[in-house]
Formats: structure tokens, C-alpha cells, sequence
């Protein structure tokens, strides 16, 4: 098998009641961590790399390249689709499908409405043809990302319809009271305004900003039409511990893999937690 798109994986999730999680590369070591846990667990996988990080990674060939390579060299069996996460503009979706991305998001939150399925639009009409899927986003995660600080505004239902029916998204991020980043004090999640955008919409919804946000919470949103959440706060969080860790209890360690393998195990436990929770675990067929 090679990398597929998130298409039909998020529409067997929707159907099924359970959540794709997308997993960040942060450094080119998360790649063969996340391919491993997924295969272990049985659970399809989406690899993403937020667009501000394909520099610091090598580039969008790069990555493809590893993870078409790692998948192969590694026997994986899995369903996994690398996705370009938060792009800002239609060119850099083109150079990730290019490259060999399976799937893109194109981020127009920030404009009007009109602006965003505009763009979305051409890119869903350039992946489309190659078998890519695309996300789009309404509305205003919080927190910050990529260097931008976004306050919480709540997608707007009409908007959503258009933006799905109009510009044939496979996903849609539609920002409902979560964050990126560690959140202050507890998450609320518009639980009304999501069940009539699932409904209205009827496509697979995508909740960003999933660290932190109570279980519960995250089974009612899967309940009502989630079926991509995607999670790297945590991840990091504990890939630094990890590291800070080892380097405080072993002041003599100086070999790169020593001082890196406990950040890279603490990534695996944290996304394996996640694949139960999420309830992937055994999905992959
Ligand atoms: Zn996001």
C-alpha cells in the first residue's frame, strides 16, 4: 500500500462514531515514532506538518519522501495520509501535493467568507483531480499558532453550509471554543452550534486544539460529527519533560540518541493514550 487520503478514512470515522487523530512532525524522529504506535495499535494515522514547519524539516519533499520511504521500510500496514496543516496560501498546497502530501489544509479563517471559499475552492479543484483531500476553517481557534495569536470566534452555521457545499471540502474546521495551546482554566465547546453545523453540513469535523479538552467532552464532540482531532500540544509537552529530564539526571550524556530516546518513547505512550481515547485502536482495515 502507499499514503492515502484523510476521504475515506474520516468518512468510515464518522460512520463508525470514532476520531482520526492527527499527530504534528515536529522533528524528523516523530515520523518513524508515530508510523510505529499507529502499526502497533492497528489505528490509521494522520501525519501532519504545520506549514511553518516544512523549512525547519527539510522542505515538503523531504518529508514526503521520509514518510513514503519510513512507511515502506517499515512494513506498515495502516491507512496514513500525510496533511499539510494551516496553510496560508494556494501555492504551498500545490507544492505539498506536489511533493507527494495526500492531503492539505487551506486555512482562509481570517478572511471573509467569500475570500475563503474562493481560495479553497482552487485548491480543492488542483487536489481533487490528483486524489488529495482538503480541509478548509470557519470561524477563529484561540490561543496561539504558527507565530499567530487568535482569539475564539465561534464559526458562523451559514457560512459553514457554503463554504462545504460550495467549495466540496472533504473536512471542515469549524472553530467552536478550542484552542491551540495550553488552555486557561476549562474549555467550553459550542455543543448546540456543533450539532447544527454536523447536521447542516454533513461532513466530517475537525476539532484543532485537542490537548486539554476533558474526555467527555471529547466523546460528546465525537458524538456529534467530529472524526479528526488533531493534538500536538501534549505531545510536545512531553517530548520536553522527557528531554529535560535526562539531560537534569544525566549530567555525562552527550550522544544525541541517548538524550533524545526517553522524548521519543514519552511521544509514543502520550499518542497511544490518545488512539484509545479517540477509540482508532483496531480501525485500520
Ligand atoms: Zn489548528
Amino acid at each position: 500500500m502507499s499514503l492515502v487520503s484523510m476521504k475515506d478514512m474520516l468518512k468510515k470515522a464518522k460512520q463508525e462514531q470514532y476520531a482520526v487523530g492527527q499527530y504534528n512532525i515536529n522533528t524528523l524522529e516523530f515520523i518513524p515514532a508515530l508510523l510505529r504506535v499507529a502499526e502497533a495499535q492497528k489505528s490509521p494515522l494522520i501525519l501532519a506538518s504545520s506549514d511553518s514547519m516544512v523549512d525547519f524539516l527539510g522542505g515538503f519533499r523531504n518529508v514526503a519522501s521520509m514518510v513514503t520511504i519510513l512507511y515502506d521500510e517499515m512494513s506498515i500496514t495502516v491507512p496514513v495520509a500525510l496533511h499539510l496543516d494551516h496553510s496560508q496560501s494556494v501555492e504551498r498546497c500545490k507544492q505539498a501535493i506536489d511533493a507527494g502530501y495526500t492531503s492539505v489544509m487551506i486555512d482562509g479563517s481570517h478572511y471573509d467568507i467569500d475570500t475563503n471559499i474562493a481560495l479553497t475552492k482552487e485548491v480543492v479543484d488542483y487536489a481533487k483531480s490528483r486524489g488529495v483531500s482538503v480541509e478548509a476553517e470557519v470561524g477563529s481557534v484561540g490561543g496561539e499558532e504558527d507565530g499567530i495569536i487568535g482569539y475564539t470566534k465561534y464559526a458562523d452555521v451559514k457560512d459553514c453550509v457554503r463554504l462545504v457545499k460550495e467549495a466540496n471540502i472533504d473536512a471542515l474546521a469549524a472553530a467552536l471554543g478550542s484552542v491551540h495551546g495550553p488552555y486557561k482554566g476549562e474549555p467550553t465547546l459550542g455543543f448546540k452550534h456543533m450539532e447544527e453545523i454536523s447536521t447542516r453540513t454533513q461532513v466530517p469535523l475537525v476539532l484543532h486544539g485537542g490537548t486539554g479538552i476533558p474526555a467527555d467532552q471529547i466523546q460528546r464532540a465525537i458524538s456529534l460529527g467530529h472524526a479528526k482531532i488533531n493534538v500536538n500540544t501534549e505531545n510536545i509537552q512531553v517530548w520536553t519533560k522527557a528531554l529535560r529530564d535526562k539531560l537534569k539526571e544525566d549530567e555525562n550524556v552527550y550522544e544525541p540518541r541517548l538524550v533524545l530516546l526517553p522524548a521519543i518513547e514519552a511521544v509514543e505512550r502520550s499518542v497511544e493514550q490518545k488512539i484509545k481515547e479517540f477509540g482508532t485502536k483496531n480501525k485500520a482495515n
